[in-house]
């Protein structure tokens, strides 16, 4: 069964018992007659889940949040978007195929129908849902960061092999003073390593900003031999 029939059958299982309710029920979607037999809010409240009942459809919060309800009475949705609006559930109505489509957007409004119209099993899957949901987003957005920073980790190194084959190609590796000419050949045996590894795999081991600083080295002397080449 769809979420929207279960919100349904919920709401159809919780029929209003009250005289002025019973009224309101049985107006017939007759705009005066249901404004006349409003007596208070538990009207109010058996207004929206008979129209629901009959007009009303919501989405599955796993794939989105929207509510809806269509009429060809242009008088009933206004209405319906009123009575919602009176909950702050901030009911808008668009016109589809020559239908009015009185809907709500956002999970906070779409749990407070469910509130308000007594579906509380689907109340309760809904939040239960939409929890789930923002931990995945959370958890995604935690992933994402972390392939950025490998991607980033991926770029410096590329740049900084570029710059040691330049100078190997030109001048040779001898070029450069000892502690540099240590780091570029192990940069040259090991492409994918992390600066702080490469700082620990040199004779004298050095830390991660201190193999950045010489790396930077590297790369000036690169852009210098670069800069002479082309004169
Ligand atoms: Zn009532």
């Amino acid at each position: 069964m769809s979420f929207s029939a279960d919100v349904k059958k919920e709401i159809r299982n919780a029929a209003p018992k009250k005289e002025c309710c019973l009224k309101t029920a049985a107006s017939c979607f007759d705009v005066r007659a249901i404004e006349e037999s409003i007596m208070g809010k538990c009207c109010i409240k058996t207004f929206l889940k008979t129209a629901f009942l009959e007009y009303g459809s919501v989405n599955d919060p796993e794939n989105s949040y929207h509510l809806e309800l269509v009429t060809e009475n242009e008088q009933l949705s206004a209405l319906i978007c009123a009575f919602m609006n009176d909950y702050g559930m901030g009911a808008k109505i668009m016109l589809r195929n020559g239908m009015y489509v009185v809907y709500i957007k956002g999970a906070e409004a779409i749990a407070d129908f469910l509130k308000l119209t007594g579906a509380a099993n689907s109340l309760m899957y809904f939040e239960n849902t939409r929890i789930v949901k923002e931990m995945r987003g959370n958890i995604n957005r935690g992933i994402n960061c972390e392939s950025a920073n490998i991607q980033k980790k991926i770029d410096a190194a590329f740049k900084q092999l570029e710059s040691i084959k330049y100078i190997e190609k030109t001048v040779g590796l001898d070029y450069l003073p000892d502690n540099l000419r240590e780091l570029a050949e192990l940069r040259l045996k090991n492409h994918e390593m992390g600066l702080a590894e490469l700082g620990e795999k040199l004779k004298k081991k050095i830390s991660k900003s201190g193999v950045n600083h010489r790396m930077i080295k590297i790369m000036e002397i690169a852009e210098n031999l670069k800069i002479k080449g082309e004169m």
